[in-house]
C-alpha cells in the first residue's frame, strides 16, 4: 500500500509579531482550522520564543500544531540566550525548526550542529524540521544536488524516522525573494532528497518522511507546487504572517 503523507503547512514567523498581532493571527487561524475538522493538511505555527506560550493558549484545542524556530543541542545549562528542546516541549510545542539557512548563515551553524539539535528535539519528543537548501552560487554552478546530499548526510541524526523528522527544502535564493525554482526543478530535488533518505533509512521510513518546500511559497504559486508528487507541504515565512495568505496556501493542498 502506498504511504500516505499528510501535508504539513508550517508558518515560520521568524523575528516578527508582537503579542497582540501574534495572538490575533493565531486565534484567526485556530478558528478556521477548527471549522475544518477533516482538513487534509496539518498546520503548524512557529512564533518567536517570547510568543510561544501565548500562541499556545490562543490555539489550544484547535488542532493546530505549535513549534519553535530553533533549539540548543543540550537540555539545560549555562547557555545565555539559548532555549532547549525540552523547554519547547514543556510549553506544548510539537516541532522545532533546525538548520534554517538564516541560522546556518548568521550563526555559523554546521551540519553537525543541526544534527545535534535534531537529536535533542527527538529526545524531547519533538518533531525536527531539518532545513536544507543551496545558495544561488551553488545552484548556478550546478552543485545543488551535492549540497543537498551533504546536508542530508550531515544533518540527519541517527534515529531519524518518519514519525519524528520532516525535511524542508529551501533554496536560499528563493527565501523572501519572490523567486522560486520551476515546478520541475522542485520535484526533481524533492525526489533526489527522498532517494538520499533511502540510503540512510529503511524504505518505509524514507517514503514516510515529509519533504516540505520553502522559499516564496505564496497563494499564487502554492497550487502548482503543492500538487507535485514529492512535495508534502510547505515551510512558509512572509505569507505565514497574513492569515488569509497562509490559509490560502494551506487550502491549496491537493
Ligand atoms: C523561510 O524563511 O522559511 C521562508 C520560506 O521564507 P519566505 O516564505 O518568506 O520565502
Amino acid at each position: 500500500m502506498p504511504v500516505v503523507r499528510r501535508p504539513l503547512i508550517a508558518g515560520n514567523w521568524k523575528m516578527n509579531a508582537l503579542q497582540a498581532d501574534g495572538i490575533a493571527l493565531a486565534a484567526t487561524l485556530a478558528e478556521r482550522f477548527q471549522a475544518r475538522p477533516n482538513a487534509n493538511f496539518e498546520m503548524l505555527l512557529a512564533p518567536p520564543f517570547p510568543l510561544i506560550a501565548k500562541v499556545g493558549e490562543a490555539i489550544a484545542g484547535s488542532g493546530l500544531s505549535l513549534g519553535g524556530q530553533d533549539c540548543h543541542h543540550l537540555a539545560k545549562g549555562a547557555h545565555t540566550g539559548d532555549v532547549s528542546a525540552i523547554m519547547l516541549a514543556d510549553l506544548g510545542c510539537h516541532y522545532v525548526i533546525v538548520g534554517h539557512s538564516e541560522r546556518r548563515a548568521a550563526h555559523a551553524e554546521t551540519n553537525a550542529d543541526v544534527s545535534a539539535k535534531a537529536a535533542a528535539a527527538h529526545k524531547a519528543g519533538l518533531g525536527a524540521i531539518i532545513c536544507i537548501g543551496e545558495t544561488q552560487e551553488e545552484r548556478d554552478t550546478g552543485k545543488h544536488f551535492d549540497v543537498a546530499k551533504a546536508q542530508i548526510a550531515g544533518s540527519l541524526p541517527d534515529g531519524a524516522a518518519a514519525a519524528n523528522t520532516v525535511i524542508a527544502y529551501e533554496p536560499v535564493w528563493a527565501i523572501g525573494s519572490g523567486r522560486t525554482p520551476s515546478p520541475e526543478n522542485v520535484q526533481e530535488m524533492h525526489a533526489f532528497i527522498r532517494s538520499q533518505l533511502a540510503t540512510r533509512l529503511d524504505g518505509e521510513e524514507a517514503d514516510g518522511i515529509r519533504i516540505l518546500y520553502g522559499g516564496s511559497l505564496l497563494p499564487t504559486n502554492a497550487g502548482e507546487l503543492l500538487a507535485l508528487p514529492d512535495i508534502d507541504g510547505g515551510l512558509i515565512g512572509g505569507a505565514s504572517l497574513v492569515a488569509d495568505d497562509f490559509w490560502s496556501v494551506a487550502e491549496s493542498c491537493p
